[in-house]
């Protein structure tokens, strides 16, 4: 078993057998987006389903919610994100390359290596906004004729609700330009905000009983200024985040109970105990209203860094959207007149970042025959193929049939099976290794007459002779 994974050895595995591809790839990629092949989305979607059966439904506390991705401007501006969203961004005088201030040295350009380049560091919002509804803007001719169009640039110069921009020489249009900013939407750069904005929903249909939890999966989209390490740091991204309501007097008690929870699941996903720590942030690191924070640092390839986030919110969220929105976010213990914001407890997962964990910590090699051997070690549950079916010789009829009988059997019990019959043996086993799948049957000559199949093991290579049945 190999300790050091490098980064490339995953990059190129997942190419190799379609577990993740650079997104746009044929027009030359787009950069911080990915596309997951057909390997890639069973282990995402395995791990995310994973996730919703611990903390939703096995659970009699907790409730799930999809929100939309587009949400009223409100929010963001009520969770201070227009503010505050922002990362430190310096641009290179010389080469005009932006990068994050807070992660290069700035008294040289990394991309062109000039020195004393850089412009000072201006904020830089990491929300996608566009446009929603068709009233945003309109070009009005002379003849009275209306055009509508991108307008964003324009909109941009001159900063105002309302505007009538004289269109300016070059331009294909002649005429005057008219937009408003009222549909600007963005494109949800979290999923907690779906979460709190639904609060209110879930207590007026549910009525339940402190502490309880809203659960959500789902998109979420950060323009990064240096997408980078391959799908940790994306553009575009799913998370599954948690909201949990508690009694302020309770919080302490219900967040330890949440370190447990969090590490059985990562027992789950087959992450070793030694490959990740809880670090309690500093005060002057957290987000200020925040008393406790647990990032939970992984040894990713590229080095230790966030997979998950444990952090206690106290009732900032809803006392915001109750003095936003004018609704009240005020609990009411039930025969009582007992009223109260709940605090909030809040875990945050990324799921790209649970999938390059289980990547890291499933990589293995070994030597088979001589030969350098890859494998995935990935638990059961989580493998995207469970059973792979083969022939011993895809020339021989009898048994070619045999097989398919085999296969149909095991996918109607098992789902994930994949057949295969490329290549000779030996071939097939390195590529079933590789993509992590558990057991490969295969079906020869004894098989017709005693209705027994070679069973192989992923991990120790050992061969079994099985009855059929009894798989
Ligand atoms: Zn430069």
């Amino acid at each position: 078993m190999s300790t050091e994974v490098k980064l490339e050895d995953i990059v190129s595995l997942a190419k190799r057998r379609g577990f993740i591809y650079q997104g746009s790839d044929v027009y030359g990629g787009l950069s911080g987006t990915w596309d997951y092949g057909p390997l890639g989305v069973a282990l995402k979607r395995n791990i995310m389903n994973l996730w919703w059966q611990t903390f939703v439904e096995n659970r009699d506390d907790m409730y799930g919610v999809d929100a939309a991705i587009l949400m009223n401007q409100k929010v963001w501006q009520a969770s201070g994100h227009t503010k505050t969203f922002t990362d430190p961004m310096v641009e290179c005088g010389n080469c005009s390359n932006k990068f994050r201030a807070d992660k290069i040295d700035i008294s040289k350009c990394p991309s062109c290596g000039k020195e004393n380049t850089f412009r000072p560091p201006v904020d830089f919002n990491l929300m996608f906004n566009t446009q929603i509804g068709a009233s945003w803007g309109s070009i009005e001719t002379p003849d009275g004729q209306h055009w509508a169009g991108e307008l964003t640039a324009v909109e941009n110069k001159t900063g105002e609700e309302k505007a009538k921009v004289p269109i300016t020489e070059g331009d294909s249009y002649n005429g005057t330009m008219m937009f408003e900013k009222t549909g600007r939407v963005y494109l949800r750069p979290e999923t907690a905000q779906g979460i709190f904005t639904n609060y209110k929903n879930v207590l007026d249909s549910f009525y339940p009983d402190l502490p309880f939890g809203i659960a959500q999966q789902g998109k979420a989209f950060r323009n990064e200024i240096s997408p980078r390490d391959f799908v940790f740091r994306s553009r575009e991204f799913e998370q599954m985040e948690i909201e949990y309501f508690v009694h302020k007097d309770n919080w302490q008690e219900e967040f330890k109970k949440w370190e447990e929870d969090i590490e059985k699941f990562l027992e789950a996903l087959g992450l070793p105990e030694n490959s990740y720590e809880a670090v309690d942030v500093p005060a002057e690191d957290r987000a200020h209203y925040s008393e406790k924070t647990l990032d939970y640092e992984f040894k990713f390839p590229h080095g230790k860094d966030e997979l998950l986030g444990l952090a206690y919110r106290t009732d900032f969220d809803l006392k915001n959207i109750d003095e936003n929105s004018g609704k009240s976010m005020e609990y009411r213990v039930k025969g009582t007149n007992e009223t109260f914001i709940p605090h909030v407890i809040e875990p945050s997962f990324g799921v790209e970042r649970a999938l390059m964990a289980v990547l890291t910590s499933a990589y293995r090699t070994d030597e088979l025959n001589g030969e350098q051997r890859i494998y995935l070690a990935l638990p059961e549950h989580l493998a995207p193929v469970k059973y792979a079916v083969s022939p011993l010789l895809k020339n021989k009829p009898e048994l070619v049939e045999k097989a398919r009988e085999v296969y149909q059997m095991l996918k109607k019990k098992y789902g994930a099976v994949m057949w295969d019959d490329n290549g000779n043996i030996g071939k097939r086993y390195r590529r079933q290794d590789e993509i992590g799948t558990p057991h490969c049957v295969v079906i020869d000559f004894e098989t017709l007459e005693n209705n027994t199949v070679t069973v192989r093991d992923r991990d120790t290579t050992e061969q079994k002779r099985i009855v059929l049945e009894e798989i």
